[in-house]
């Protein structure tokens, strides 16, 4: 066996980038599949945009401060009873003011808003800017889904299981999302998308307590070394979850994590049916394509090169 130095670099895979990039694209591609016969040829002709985009809010943490709350809700540094939280954003900000927000998460709110810009987009018939808004849409409501991004025990960190949150949302789709079954049937109208977007959170915050207890109970059944696997690959050697312990966890939940799948991605595709309503239903054929600006253009650049450089600004999930 080949010997290690001591240059040999250990990476622990147990970072997070919200449902991962693997699961939000798949997510996003297949909420496509449960459009109607007037959205369906627009959103084919998208896929590869809808698909690649569906991490750019993601990759957006990297140059924006204001980006990172967007993704999730610390429902306890808020209220104790998630009721007590207003649903409207101007009454939430009245309570507690915009820097409590920015701190603590405002992923409904930033539902709501993306999915007005998406009105925008149908009614102005802006090709390009359908597909930006619907991908984004279909990241933060995939995010809400999350149990662990309505916490502020997000990764863990407060019940010694740092890591659990990758664990969740990216190693165990990586792993077992072959075996669920994603056919979601057809997109519906939804009357109000911020109670939606609440109901989802409030779903996601539910399901919490049974995310965490499941793994501190695994934690006492498994040793570390069978708790964890290392893969070497040139000097760089990766640490994960086994997939013993991933598999004991993911029947432990129930399929929890397929559950949530599902509900993302036929959400997703009847938040993006719903905006397409709301616009009073216009031809998807033949649309505009405005190019992006310069300032656009700039910020994309940007965005992309900070990523690959690496650095999130704010915390990560
Ligand atoms: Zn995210």
């Amino acid at each position: 066996m080949k010997r290690l130095t001591t240059l040999t670099l250990i990476i622990p895979l147990l970072f997070c980038t919200s449902w991962g990039f693997f699961a939000h694209r798949r997510i996003n591609q297949l909420a496509i599949f449960t459009l109607p016969p007037p959205m369906i040829g627009f959103y084919k002709l998208g896929h590869n945009y809808l698909v690649e985009h569906a991490v750019d809010p993601d990759k957006r943490r990297y140059i924006d401060t204001l980006e990172a709350p967007r993704h999730y809700l610390d429902v306890e540094n808020y209220e104790t009873d998630i009721d007590s939280i207003p649903q409207s954003y101007n009454e939430a900000l009245a309570k507690y003011g915009l820097k409590k927000l920015n701190e603590n998460g405002i992923v409904p709110w930033q539902i709501q808003r993306t999915y007005f810009r998406l009105i925008t987009a149908f009614k102005t018939h802006d090709s390009l800017k359908i597909l930006k808004y619907s991908a984004e849409l279909g990241h933060y409501v995939g995010d809400a889904h999350v149990p662990l991004h309505t916490t502020n025990n997000h990764n863990g960190q407060l019940t010694n299981q740092v890591g659990i949150h990758a664990f969740w949302e990216s190693r165990l789709p990586e792993l077992f999302s072959g075996e669920y079954d994603l056919v979601v049937g057809q997109a519906h109208y939804i009357e109000n998308p911020l109670k939606k977007a609440w109901e989802i959170v409030k779903h996601a915050h539910g399901l919490l307590d049974t995310v965490l207890d499941f793994e501190a109970k695994l934690n006492q059944r498994f040793r570390s070394d069978q708790k964890y696997a290392f893969s070497i690959k040139g000097n760089i050697i990766t640490k994960q979850y086994s997939i013993a312990y991933s598999r004991a966890y993911q029947e432990a939940m129930n399929g929890m994590v397929e559950k949530q799948m599902r509900h993302a991605i036929l959400t997703i595709g009847s938040f993006w049916y719903s905006a397409w309503i709301d616009a009073g239903q216009p031809v998807l054929k033949n649309l505009i394509q405005m190019p992006l600006d310069d300032e656009e253009k700039k910020a994309t650049t940007l965005m992309e090169k900070k990523y690959h450089q690496g650095k999130i600004i704010g915390r990560e999930n």
